[in-house]
């Protein structure tokens, strides 16, 4: 296979791990495409989604305490954070441009904002009940 369509086959494959998982990490990607591509290296995996990064086809999240996650919705969201098992999941916000808006100012141009949740997601509040 030439080169140029050996790269493009391998940012598909993880174009589509990111989709199919959620918010994923570098290494939950890797995990995943590696399954079906054995050849991909772990280095591929995370310089593809870097790039996918960059060039602004998915989203860098950085949370405290978290490796780095990578989320391919482009639309402005918030997120809800499990703060024991670490799930992400996606907040529709219904006013994101009133939001920007809210942090305008003469000394500031706002164009975007991260906002998280903190919480327990359904499995863990469960498993919190059964102690
Ligand atoms: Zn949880
Ligand atoms: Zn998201």
């Amino acid at each position: 296979m030439p080169n140029a369509e050996r790269k493009t086959k391998q940012k598909q494959a993880v174009y589509e791990a990111l989709c199919a998982l959620d918010h994923p990490t570098a290494t939950e990607v890797y995990g995943f495409v590696r399954a079906k591509n054995p050849t991909l290296s772990r280095g591929t995996v995370f310089r593809v989604l870097g790039g996918f990064a960059d060039s602004g086809k998915a989203k860098r999240l950085c949370f405290a305490g978290s490796d780095v996650r990578y989320d391919p919705t482009l639309t402005p969201h918030a997120h809800a954070r499990c703060r024991r098992c670490g799930r992400v999941f996606d907040v529709r916000l219904p006013c994101s441009s009133e939001l920007i808006e809210t942090a305008k100012s003469e000394a500031f141009e706002p164009d975007g904002f991260e906002v998280e949740f903190f919480g327990l997601c359904v499995f863990c509040k469960n498993t919190e009940n059964l102690k």
